[in-house]
């Protein structure tokens, strides 16, 4: 969002709001140009008149004529055009994501009941509501959005790895914050902040918004990525088989890095095979041996990751075929942030000591264990580590 305009017959409601603060420097600074439209400027009588009564009963409606010159004059050709209103889609940090794309935003305020509907169906692109209640007007809404959208604009807030780290940014709440005094009316500071340890403080963040989003918010997590919020990189577990099954390994390596894992182990107990399969993952470049580990027991797969983390894994299996052991994705999703482990993933068929088993991929048509196994495991790859 470079540009925003706000059409209101309460301009002086927007005066403080784009004067003061991080709005105010952002809009100071031109790195948003912000206008205000007066719409009693296009008032359809000399004494400011741009509401009349409601046809059929009922309180004042915002008329459309005024409204449609307002926007005239506001240059909003290209413009994203959007009324906040009590009916439309709901603010969420993705919406307020897309919008922050568009160039030029212009936010038309109600007020009394509302804008005539003929003035919404011809111009207006979006409604946007902050929630199911009432306001008594459309400019705090307008405001709320904007601030919300300006502070992903680059150069409005001062560190943006501050909004990444903000709640509902990657899909999680953001930690605790506290600052001085130390102790205040006898209650400390948790002692870690104090420690200078950088790399405790992060861990100790992380597991706060780890706890709170499981406290508070935990419908959250089905669209949270939370490999972020794992203490290390999960690994993905491959049979012999599922690696050479329709070149899956080779299928399964993109997605693999894209989703930040941090090895892909292949387990071949057979030497032949085992050596051709690395063979081919030797000539897919530099470096990929390594990135791919070849152990002949699933047990020296578990052996190495322990020794390499420090710390037992917790291994979650995707299933191919419902049991009655499996669990929902999210439900496995918390579990896996609970136990606070290095996680290795895989499925359930290949992984027999698997602590977590997950449903597979349910889509309402076919039966189950149509999907092939790269594909099954991408689709799970994109649940838990995928960005929304
Ligand atoms: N009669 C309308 C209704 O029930 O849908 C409510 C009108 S409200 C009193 C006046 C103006 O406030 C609306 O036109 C809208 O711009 C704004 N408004 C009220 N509640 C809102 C909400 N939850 N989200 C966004 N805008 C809201």
């Amino acid at each position: 969002m470079k540009k925003v305009t706000f059409i209101t017959a309460f301009p002086e409601f927007l005066e403080c709001f784009l004067a003061h603060s991080v709005i105010g420097r952002a809009v100071g600074s031109k790195t948003i140009e912000a206008r205000v439209v007066n719409l009693r400027d296009f008032a359809v009588n000399r004494y400011g008149q741009v509401d009349d009564y409601a046809f059929g009963g009922g309180g004042m409606v915002l008329m459309a004529e005024p409204l449609a010159k307002a926007l005239q004059s506001a240059g909003a050709e290209d413009a994203t055009v959007i009324y906040p209103s009590p009916q439309g889609t709901v603010l969420s940090q993705e919406l307020v994501e897309s919008l922050a794309a568009r160039e030029h935003l212009v936010l038309v305020c109600g007020h009394y009941e509302g804008v005539d509907e003929r003035f919404v169906e011809t111009f207006v692109d979006l409604e946007v509501s902050l929630g199911d209640f009432v306001l008594t007007g459309g400019e705090l809404p307008a405001m709320v959005l904007v601030d919300a959208v300006a502070r992903l604009v680059p150069g409005v807030v001062g560190k943006i790895s501050a909004v990444e780290e903000d709640s509902f940014f990657r899909g999680m709440l953001d930690t605790p914050h506290f600052t001085r005094p130390s102790t205040w009316r006898g209650v400390p500071v948790p002692e870690v902040l104090l420690s200078g340890d950088s790399a405790a403080i992060e861990k100790w963040r992380k597991q706060q918004s780890v706890a709170r989003t499981i406290a508070r918010r935990p419908d959250l997590l089905a669209s949270a990525n939370i490999r972020p919020y794992l203490p290390k990189r999960p690994y993905l577990f491959l049979s012999g088989v599922t690696a050479a099954l329709s070149g899956g390994l080779q299928l399964l390596e993109r997605p693999a890095r894209l989703y930040g894992f941090e090895r892909i182990l292949v387990v071949e107990p057979e030497e032949d095979r085992l050596h051709q399969l690395s063979a081919r993952t030797g000539n897919a470049g530099e470096g990929e041996m390594t990135w791919v580990k070849f152990f002949k027991t699933a047990q020296q797969a578990f052996r190495w990751v322990s020794k390499k983390e420090k710390e037992s894994p917790c291994a979650v299996g995707i299933e191919e075929r419902k049991s009655g052991h499996s669990v929902h994705w999210l439900e496995a999703k918390r579990r896996i942030l609970e136990s606070g482990k290095p996680l290795i993933m895989g499925l359930a068929g290949d992984l027999p000591e698997a602590q977590v088993l997950v449903f597979p991929p349910r889509g309402g048509f076919e039966g189950e264990g149509e999907l092939d196994p790269a594909v099954l495991l991408s689709i799970c790859m994109d649940r838990f580590f995928g960005c929304r």
